[in-house]
């Protein structure tokens, strides 16, 4: 066998999401297709956006596309604005600039897991956890959601975690369910992980996996579980609020109530380790820009139209669908039960959504809100006429 076993192992666990991507890129060259596959834009890029980053793309100094580490004044924007967002005084020095969230994800992984080691992920949840873990010799658990309502399952963690645990992964807002969990959730997965430390003698550390942070409905209050549990990391990326996933800009932050001694330690591996890892060179332009994609963030009024619209039409048809409360996707059961022949008989149509099965969930499919009210529009009367083909 030419591959090793970690490569095999996450590469089994990433082909289905692989092969799906593959044919959607093909899909998405018909303009005909309706494709509310992945977050991908589908209308020109936020005004402002193109702007911030040809500004600091004309170099005023010969090292401006030198190698670049973190920036420092792309980590003083961003600790600012969290220590704003999250209530918690960030220090500048703590926050690794990084290729968005799948870059400080893997730097997450690496500065503070063992060959080996055991982490908690949720299910449903983002389908390149279970990946990234063993493209980094780690072990993925995956601990199911709550039924029906997808709330953090607390006591499931607690059941979950073994002497080899090292690091629960939390995402709120979340992907695919769109739940945003309360403070109270944290605070009891708080009190689970601290007592678990303890019993096993090892600190088990919290990563919160945030770039949906911004993205949320109706006012609801978001609060990160840093604010509860001192032993947590922080992962975000741009590519979400600024609707550009391709334009590759992210962090991980230390969090401030991290004791100190420990806390210098890990600010001190964090390039180096970043380097090991492949991902040490956050791009240089999208750094400078930091502090004008701070001020920009996609059409939430427009967005909240478009999941009410498509939320409001799938309910009103019987669909059993979680309105989402932040990110801008869609989670529902597939009528009939059966997800591939649901998106199956969609496709047919040309319409193209997510089958559960990339998150394990083979009754369940996910819509990417990311469409145009027209796209929605066009698709709704094919969702509806298939649902009424299948049994509910
Ligand atoms: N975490 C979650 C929950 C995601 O949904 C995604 C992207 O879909 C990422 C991390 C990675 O974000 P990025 O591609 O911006 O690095």
């Amino acid at each position: 066998m030419a591959m090793s076993t970690r490569a095999t192992a996450a590469k089994a666990a990433v082909d289905v999401v692989g092969s799906y991507f593959s044919r959607m890129q093909v899909v998405a060259s018909d303009p005909e297709a309706l494709v509310f596959a992945f977050g991908n834009p589908h209308e020109m890029a936020l005004p402002g956006l193109p702007a911030a980053i040809q500004r600091h793309a004309e170099p005023l100094t010969v090292d401006w596309f030198a190698y670049k580490s973190s920036e420092r004044s792309a980590q003083e924007v961003v600790a600012s604005a969290l220590s704003g967002e999250l209530g918690l005084e960030f220090d500048p020095q703590d926050i690794a600039m990084t290729q968005g969230a799948f870059g400080a994800i893997s730097l997450a992984f690496a500065l503070l897991a063992d060959a080996g080691d055991e982490v908690v992920i949720p299910v449903p949840g983002w389908f390149c956890y279970a990946p990234m873990l063993h493209a980094a010799d780690l072990v993925p658990v995956g601990v199911d959601l709550a039924p029906v309502t997808f709330d953090l399952d607390v006591d499931a963690i607690a059941r979950a975690i073994t002497a080899r645990t090292r690091i629960v992964v939390v995402n709120s807002p979340a992907n695919p369910t769109g739940r945003v969990y309360p403070r109270s959730t944290w605070e009891a997965l708080s009190a689970v992980l601290e007592e678990a430390s303890h019993a096993q003698g090892r600190r088990i550390w919290l990563l919160s996996d945030e770039p949906y942070r911004r993205i949320r409905f109706d006012g609801i209050e978001f609060t990160s579980p840093a604010a509860h549990y001192p032993w947590t990391v922080i992962d975000y990326s741009y590519g979400k609020v600024l609707l550009a996933p391709g334009a590759r800009l992210g962090y991980l932050a230390l969090s401030p109530l991290i004791p100190a001694v420990e806390r210098e330690e890990l600010r001190d591996a964090l390039f180096p380790l970043g380097l090991a890892i492949g991902w040490g060179f956050p791009d240089a332009v999208m750094q400078y820009s930091v502090p004008e994609l701070e001020t920009l963030s996609l059409d939430m009024a427009e967005l909240t139209r478009k999941r009410d619209r498509m939320y409001g039409a799938l309910a009103g048809a019987g669909y059993e669908v979680t309105r989402p409360e932040g990110t801008f996707y869609l989670w529902g059961r597939a009528p009939g039960g059966d997800a591939q022949a649901f998106c199956d008989a969609l496709e047919e149509r040309g319409v193209y959504v997510m089958p559960g099965s990339l998150f394990e969930q083979p009754h369940h499919f996910r819509i990417s809100l990311t469409a145009t009210m027209t796209m929605i529009d066009r698709a709704i009367p094919h969702l509806l006429e298939v649902a009424a083909d299948h049994d509910r």
